[in-house]
């Protein structure tokens, strides 16, 4: 489903009304599998049309991020915006530099099955960040 236009039929199958800024945002975030922020994706709808401002790009985001079609994830103060597909995996973020690492979501394997097994929860474990200190910071 990361086709814009398999999103956008998705939408309009739930009776979403799809105006030209929906699509416009749907495309922007749709265009690639990397991470943006709101304002990324402002900035990319910008490019098309002045008539769009950051409120919409905001509303439109978190409507996909409930319809479950996007994720959110917080990056350490900054949230950003990815197509649900991206991931999974686990962003590694380090308090001191800021740095990103990408480790493998195969390593929460265990953790999921513990917490389903003894809260028979399902928790979100696709694509989420972990905060600590990174190999060259600990030095
Ligand atoms: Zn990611
Ligand atoms: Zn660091």
């Amino acid at each position: 489903m990361n086709e814009p236009q398999a999103v956008l039929d998705t939408l309009r199958a739930r009776r979403f009304r799809i105006t030209p800024q929906r699509e416009m945002v749907v495309e922007a975030l749709f265009s690639s599998e990397q991470h943006k922020t709101a304002e990324d994706v402002f900035a990319l709808v910008q490019m098309r049309t002045t008539a769009v401002n950051i409120a919409t790009i905001y509303r439109t985001l978190d409507m996909l991020v409930e319809q479950g079609i996007a994720s959110r994830t917080d990056l350490g103060g900054q949230m950003i915006y990815t197509p649900r597909e991206h991931g999974p995996h686990i962003h590694l973020v380090c308090h001191h530099c800021s740095v990103i690492v990408d480790a493998d979501a195969g390593v929460l394997a265990a953790l999921d099955a513990q917490l389903q097994r003894e809260y028979n929860f399902r928790a979100d474990l696709g694509h989420i960040s972990l905060f600590g200190v990174c190999a060259g910071c600990q030095d």
